[in-house]
């Protein structure tokens, strides 16, 4: 990622569809705010400011799933005009919890909420990631993505640097931590299919991990099911359990499992 010379870094935040946490978040980071403003050149954040351009940009976080075929060309437009694009939470980096597995899912779905209307200023789509659409240089998931993940990234940014990864399964730092693991007792935790970013918060509390950050690199899926069926649960149960998070991302390991297991 390189600096635009000694100028600021010209970075558009935008959202597509999503609950907006991941903007709502920059603006949570209340003791930062100033600073960041000072730091960066914030061109357009529809939640921030009113004076937006849309020029061109050095980085592009963009929120939120592709659900319309009007987001599908605001993406576009974005791609054209920024130089490095960031799939910033889990809904933009996964589809979120809207995406479904199937076209015929996500009709069924569409059809139960919203009925026969006729939309008239655009038109649904699948849910689906933006890497579905354009190219993405950097995958920032969460849901929605933590305080320390985004400063972290923006003042590495600010520097020249690419953001930090996060290679290992929650179950990595649940055991740093030496909580009892929850699998152990039955409960179905998604630790070893979730990447760790979080610190593992959840099983810290004895809450299993239910994968807002997305599936990890490598995560070995069928282990985990099998593991799940072990402890009682059906393949809806598990499939529910593990789809959530991981929007279209899953439909091809349950496809294909779902063959080979008939
Ligand atoms: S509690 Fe969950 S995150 Fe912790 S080790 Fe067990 S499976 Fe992994
Ligand atoms: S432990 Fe799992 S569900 Fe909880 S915050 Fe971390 S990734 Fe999300």
């Amino acid at each position: 990622m390189s600096k635009n010379n000694d100028k600021k870094l010209k970075i558009g935040i935008y959202e597509l569809t999503g609950c907006a946490g991941d903007g709502l978040l920059i603006l949570d980071c209340e003791m930062e705010l100033v600073d960041i403003f000072q730091a960066a050149d914030i061109q357009s954040f529809l939640m921030a400011k009113s004076d937006n351009i849309d020029g061109e940009l050095d980085i592009a976080l963009v929120e939120g799933s592709v659900s319309t075929e009007r987001e599908i060309e605001e993406l576009k437009d974005i791609r054209k005009r920024a130089q490095v694009v960031v799939a910033f939470g889990l809904c933009a980096t996964h589809g979120g919890i809207q995406a479904r597995f199937s076209e015929e899912e996500w009709q069924k779905n569409l059809k139960e909420v919203y009925g026969d209307i006729e939309m008239s200023h655009t038109k649904a789509v699948h849910s689906k990631p933006i890497d579905e659409y354009i190219d993405v240089d950097l995958y920032l998931p969460g849901c929605p993505v933590s305080k320390d993940q985004f400063l972290n990234f923006l003042v590495r940014a600010l520097g020249g640097s690419p953001p930090e990864v996060y290679p290992n399964p929650v179950c990595v730092t649940c055991k740093y931590n030496e909580n009892d693991c929850l699998l152990l007792k039955g409960i179905p935790c998604l630790g070893p299919l979730t990447a760790d970013g979080c610190g593992a918060i959840c099983p810290n509390h004895n809450v299993p991990c239910y994968g807002c950050w997305g599936p990890a690199e490598g995560a070995n899926f069928t282990s985990e099911f099998y593991l799940l069926q072990e402890k009682g649960f059906d393949m809806e149960a598990i499939k529910k359990r593990m789809a959530n998070y991981s929007g279209t991302k899953l439909q091809e390991f349950f496809e294909k499992f779902k063959k080979e297991s008939q």
